[in-house]
C-alpha cells in the first residue's frame, strides 16, 4: 500500500503538504508534489488535491482465513487484584450488555485467578449472563505469560466476537499478547464503542494524532475484535441485588511460568489514586517547583481529603510521581469536583478529565484553555486564591 502520485494532473498548488499530518509532504524542483519517506499512506491529503492527483493504492487483502459467522458473543475481561474486582470490569460489563443486546448475544465475564471464585457473584449482579472461572494456581498472581495464555486458550475454544479489557497497567501489559496469540487486531484506550448493526461489527473510537481526530476504527476480517478502554471512560451500571447467570469452571492446562512473582510491594499505598477520587486537585507547571504542591496537598486535606493530580508538565519536570498524572498518557478520571491550578489545558490533559462532574480552573492567563471546559473559572494567581480557599474552607 502506498501514496500515488499522478505527476501529470499535478498542478503544484501545494493543498497536499499543508493537509498531511507527517509532514511527508513537499513541492520538488518542478513545483510538482513529492512525498517522502516519512509517509504513512494514511491517504488524508488525498481529498485536499483539487485535480484528482493522488491516491492510495491498495494493499493485496490477504485472507484472515477465518469465518466470522462462526464468533458469536460479547466478552469483557473481568480484572481482579488480590482476590478483588477492579472497577473497570464493572463499567465494562455496563457498555459490554449494550453491546450485547445490539448483537442479540449472551455477555460472558471471564475471570481468571486463584481461589476467586465467590467474584463470580458481582459479575452477574452487574449484567454477565455467564461466567468462564479459569482457576489455577500458575494464575495467583499476575504475570503476563500466564494470563495470556488462559485467555487465548478460551479464546480459541469458544470463539466470541468481541472482547472488551481495561485499558489498565495488567490489560495492558497481556491483553496485546492475546491478540498476537489469536491474530487479531486490538484498538487501545477506546474512548466509544458501538456496533453497526449492518455488519455486526464492533465500531472502535479512539483519538488520534495526539487527540486531533476520533478514529472509528474496524476489524473485518479477524475474531475476536478486541479494544482495550480506560478506567472512568464509561459509568458502571448499577447492580442488581440477586441477579444470577451460569457460572461456567474452566480446568486449563497452563505451562509452568518463565517468570515468578515473589513478592507485590504496594509502593503506593499511602497516596489516594487519582482514578478512584471524588474531588481531585491537580497541580501544573504554575506550581512553579515540587515544594509548592504541599500547598495543593492542604487544600486537598481542607477538602475532607482529596486526591492530587499533576500535569505532565508537572510529572516531566521530576515534581511529582507519574501515579499522579492525569491525561492521554495519565489517568483518565471522572470525580465530582476537579479543582485546576496553574494548569493551561491543552487536549491532551482535558482528554483525561473532561467527563469531570465539575470542573474549578484557577490560573492567571484569562485565555488559558482550561478556562473552556470550567464550570468555574478564577484568574488569579494561585499562590494568592489557594490559601483564601483554605482559609473558607476552614472556617
Ligand atoms: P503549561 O502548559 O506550561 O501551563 C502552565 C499554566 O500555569 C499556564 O496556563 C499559566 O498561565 C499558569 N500559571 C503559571 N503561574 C501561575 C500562577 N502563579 N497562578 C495561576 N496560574 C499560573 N499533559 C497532561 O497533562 N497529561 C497527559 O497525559 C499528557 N499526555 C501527552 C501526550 C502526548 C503525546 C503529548 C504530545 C503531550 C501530552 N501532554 C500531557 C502534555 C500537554 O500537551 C501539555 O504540555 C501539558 O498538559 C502542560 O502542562 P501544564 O498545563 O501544567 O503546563
Ligand atoms: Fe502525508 Fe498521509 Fe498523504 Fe502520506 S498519505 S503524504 S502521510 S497525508
Ligand atoms: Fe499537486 Fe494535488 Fe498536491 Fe496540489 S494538492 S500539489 S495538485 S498533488
Amino acid at each position: 500500500m502506498g501514496l500515488l502520485i499522478d505527476r501529470e494532473k499535478c498542478i503544484g498548488c501545494g493543498a497536499c503538504a499543508a493537509q498531511c499530518p507527517f509532514g511527508a509532504l513537499a513541492l520538488d524542483a518542478e513545483g510538482k508534489a513529492q512525498a517522502n519517506e516519512a509517509c504513512t499512506a494514511c491517504g488524508s491529503c488525498t481529498e485536499a488535491c483539487p485535480v484528482g492527483a493522488l491516491k492510495i493504492e491498495a494493499a493485496e487483502k490477504k485472507s484472515a482465513g477465518i469465518d466470522p459467522t462462526e464468533w458469536r458473543g460479547v466478552w469483557v475481561y473481568a480484572e481482579q487484584r488480590e482476590g478483588a474486582l477492579h472497577g473497570v470490569s464493572f463499567e465494562l460489563l455496563g457498555e459490554g450488555r449494550v453491546l450485547a443486546e445490539k448483537l442479540g448475544v449472551p455477555l460472558t465475564a471471564v475471570l481468571l485467578g486463584s481461589g476467586v471464585e465467590a467474584l463470580a457473584a458481582p459479575l452477574f449482579e452487574h449484567g454477565a449472563d455467564r461466567v468462564i472461572l479459569a482457576d489455577h494456581p500458575a494464575l495467583a498472581a499476575y504475570t503476563a505469560e500466564a494470563y495470556a495464555e488462559a485467555l487465548s486458550a478460551l479464546v480459541r475454544k469458544y470463539k466470541p466476537e468481541a472482547l472488551l479489557a481495561g485499558a489498565t497497567t495488567i490489560g495492558r501489559g497481556f491483553v496485546p499478547r492475546v491478540a498476537i496469540e489469536v491474530r487479531t487486531g486490538l484498538t487501545a484506550d477506546c474512548t466509544g464503542l458501538d456496533i453497526d448493526p449492518a455488519t455486526r461489527r464492533l465500531l472502535q473510537t479512539r483519538p488520534a494524532f495526539g487527540g486531533n481526530i476520533m478514529a472509528c476504527i474496524e476489524c473485518p476480517d479477524h475474531r475476536p475484535q478486541m479494544a482495550t478502554v480506560r478506567p472512568k471512560v464509561f459509568k458502571a451500571a448499577p447492580a442488581q441485588p440477586g441477579r444470577t447467570g451460569e457460572l461456567v469452571r474452566e480446568t486449563l492446562d497452563l505451562k509452568t511460568p518463565a517468570v515468578r512473582v515473589l513478592e507485590t510491594v504496594h509502593a503506593m499505598e499511602n497516596e489516594k489514586n487519582v482514578a478512584d477520587a471524588e474531588i481531585i486537585v491537580t497541580g501544573g507547571r504554575g506550581l512553579g517547583k515540587p515544594e509548592n504542591f504541599a500547598l495543593l496537598r492542604e487544600l486537598a486535606d481542607a477538602l475532607g481529603g482529596a486526591a492530587i493530580g499533576a500535569s505532565r508538565a508537572a510529572v516531566d519536570a521530576g515534581w511529582i510521581s507519574a501515579f499522579h498524572q492525569v491525561g492521554q498518557t495519565g489517568k483518565t478520571v471522572r470525580p465530582k469536583v476537579y479543582i485546576a491550578c496553574g494548569v493551561s489545558g491543552q487536549i491532551q490533559h482535558l482528554v483525561g478529565m473532561n467527563s469531570s462532574d465539575t470542573i474549578i480552573a484557577i490560573n492567571k492567563d484569562p485565555d488559558a484553555p482550561i478556562f473552556g471546559v470550567a464550570d468555574i473559572g478564577i484568574v488569579g494567581d494561585l499562590f494568592q486564591v489557594v490559601p483564601e480557599i483554605i482559609r473558607a474552607l476552614k472556617a
